[in-house]
């Protein structure tokens, strides 16, 4: 491809707007443009990118038993009265009405039309299990689109569902899949984790994320260093600790006058304590409260929560341990006013609600909190002591790098940052319930089938792999997703004995199975072609110009190392099959 024909526009500067390394490198190199918040053109090199890696997908797929079809993007409301989700969707739904008043939707996920087609399909045990799956553009409304590619409202989805007799043959095919992924994402030649995560809204038994390692990734990951447990740090368990005081003479509970006035955090209420030499408390001897509210459909209850003072809450692990739908703090007013004193002296002794207590506290003594009365603490708290409305000890905190493992008690935990571009989860019957989706089984007897589901952001995707691949010059694209593989440079491409050369190393490369983005442009110096190839980022530059010529020889750049072999023009051909050998996946190590 001759790029003076290329639809392509680069840039030296990022557009003001772009956050994210992938969307300012994606428009710098003319990949992409806004048409509106959220919402891209793909331009051609882009595509080439989206494609290649659509086919991997694809690919992989097919080879276990998926069947591929195209669902539509509009579709009718009433499909999302059947599963309810026309009124609790939320506004990410974007909602529309026809010429006749009648009312449908955009897209943002199938699961409605897939059921209804396979409802009107299969009707017996013989016909199951199937695994479907398309890849189509999705819409979701996002409060704040953003990042480009990465948070659009309109992007490009591959979304598979399958159904099964029961919940032991969707458990195997879950586990397949997760298996196709790893395959998927190790072929697209970048470093991956699948990540154990929380169900969240959608329901289901358990759900893996995969997720692109990027230091701008938004989410935390942990990681165990001994064994191969790897979870969303939301969802991370995490270890009890052990106290350091056993031998300290356990105290009743009294109530000290303390007077704190403006400290607030527990790190250094325990340094107070510590330096008014109340027993010289070290810093796991305090302990915080936190007051939530629940709720689950109209249900709203209220809920306590102790952990150690330098522990952070984790909200997800409650509201999953009390089975509510939602849990926000309660507004510090309301909760002042309940415990009759201002912030920093509330605490949970003799508050009239459940109190749940992470598990790093189970046998802790002697620990200090809030007495519910200004300038008043508690020292010799003793919670499964003291609470009346003692529910327990769970593990209620968010785990953290260097915890050991909860898993394997052997290795501890490492940090990543990562994208989620893809996840599996078993949806169980949800969907196939709501909506009459059933088989009559061997006996005749009629069930709902069971269900997964099974994502990938194809857009997010290629953002990803930037923010995974780049340099200060530009892009470096894996082998496997590059718009093109070699970027052909010729110098002076005016002058026909270097035009005859570069045409020759074109279709020589073309011949040979591989793409070839020839900047044939006239009248640009080499600097601003070489800054060109490095932004768009093909995985090797080739240079054809008069001077090596002189000699006999063209260059092979490689991008991502720089490493530049001079070589007989004849000769191209083999040093790139050679060089694809040898890097195709080498930003997996
Ligand atoms: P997120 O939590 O990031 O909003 P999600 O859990 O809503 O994602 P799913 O419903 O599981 O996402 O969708 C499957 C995949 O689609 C995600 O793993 C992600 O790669 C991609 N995806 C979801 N929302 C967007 C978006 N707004 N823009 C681009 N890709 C998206
Ligand atoms: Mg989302």
């Amino acid at each position: 491809m001759k790029q003076s024909k290329l639809l392509i526009q680069t840039y030296r500067e990022a557009p003001r707007d772009a956050d994210v390394i992938s969307q300012q490198l994606m428009m710098r190199a003319g990949m992409i443009q806004k048409l509106a918040a959220g919402i891209y053109d793909y331009l051609p090199l882009a595509l080439r990118s989206i494609r290649k890696f659509e086919e991997i997908v694809r690919e992989e797929l097919v080879r276990d038993g998926c069947q591929e079809l195209l669902m539509p993007v509009v579709q009718p409301r009433e499909l999302w009265d059947e599963s309810a989700r026309w009124q609790f969707y939320g506004r990410e739904l974007l909602r529309l009405k026809d010429r006749k008043d009648a009312d449908f939707c955009l897209g943002p996920t199938h699961e409605e039309v897939v059921t209804d087609i396979v409802r009107k399909i299969i009707k017996s045990y013989k016909q199951l299990p199937i695994n479907l799956f398309q890849i189509q553009t999705k819409f979701r409304d996002e409060i704040r689109p953003r990042f480009g590619l990465m948070r659009g409202r309109e992007f490009i989805m591959k979304d598979g569902y399958s159904f099964h007799v029961d919940d032991a043959d969707a458990d195997r095919e879950y586990w397949r899949m997760f298996e196709a992924y790893k395959r998927i994402f190790a072929r697209l030649g970048v470093k991956f984790r699948p990540v154990e995560a929380d169900s969240g809204a959608i329901g289901g038994s358990f759900t893996h994320e995969f997720h692109v390692l990027a230091g701008s990734g938004e989410d935390a990951i942990l990681s165990c260093n001994a064994c191969e447990y790897t979870s969303n740090a939301e969802k991370t368990e995490a270890p009890g600790l052990p106290f350091g005081y056993a031998s300290e003479p356990v105290l009743d509970l009294k109530r000290a006058h303390f007077h704190t006035p403006g400290i607030i955090a527990m790190e250094e209420q325990a340094k107070a304590f510590r330096d008014a030499e109340h027993n010289g408390l070290p810093l796991d001897h305090a302990s915080k409260f936190y007051l939530y509210r629940a709720t689950r459909g109209d249900a709203t209850w209220d809920a306590g929560l102790v952990l150690r003072s330098d522990h952070d809450p984790n909200t997800v692990k409650l509201k999953n341990l009390i089975g509510a739908d939602s849990i926000d703090l309660v507004p510090l007013e309301e909760a002042e006013k309940r415990a009759g004193t201002k912030s920093g002296f509330i605490g949970p002794v003799d508050m009239d609600v459940s109190m749940y207590v992470d598990r790093s506290l189970e046998g802790a003594y002697n620990l200090t909190c809030g007495a519910n009365q200004e300038g008043y603490h508690h020292f010799g708290f003793k919670p499964d002591r003291d609470l009346k409305q003692m529910k327990g000890f769970h593990d209620l905190r968010m785990a953290r790098e260097g915890d050991v493992c909860a898993r394997c008690g052997k290795g501890t935990y490492e940090a990543f940052r990562g994208i989620e571009v893809g996840q599996v989860f078993k949806l169980g019957t949800k969907y196939s319930q709501a909506m009459s989706c059933v088989f009559s089984d061997e006996a005749g007897h009629e069930r709902p089938m069971v269900m997964g589901c099974y994502g990938i952001g194809i857009t997010r995707t290629i953002a990803a792999v930037i923010e995974q691949n780049y340099d200060a010059d530009g892009i470096i694209w894996p082998w496997p997703v590059a718009p093109f593989h070699v970027h052909l440079v010729s110098l002076d491409s005016n002058k026909p004995e270097i035009a005859s050369v570069a045409n020759r190393a074109e279709s020589d490369l073309e011949a040979a199975g591989f793409q070839v983005l020839h900047d044939d442009r006239d009248g640009l110096s080499p600097g601003v072609k070489f800054k060109d190839a490095d932004l768009l980022g093909m995985p090797l530059r080739l240079t054809v110009g008069a001077k090596g010529l002189k000699d006999g020889i063209v260059e092979l750049r490689d991008r991502r190392t720089k490493e530049v072999t001079k070589i007989k023009p004849e000769d191209v051909v083999a040093a790139v099959k050679a060089h694809r050998e040898r890097t195709n996946h080498e930003g997996t190590k």
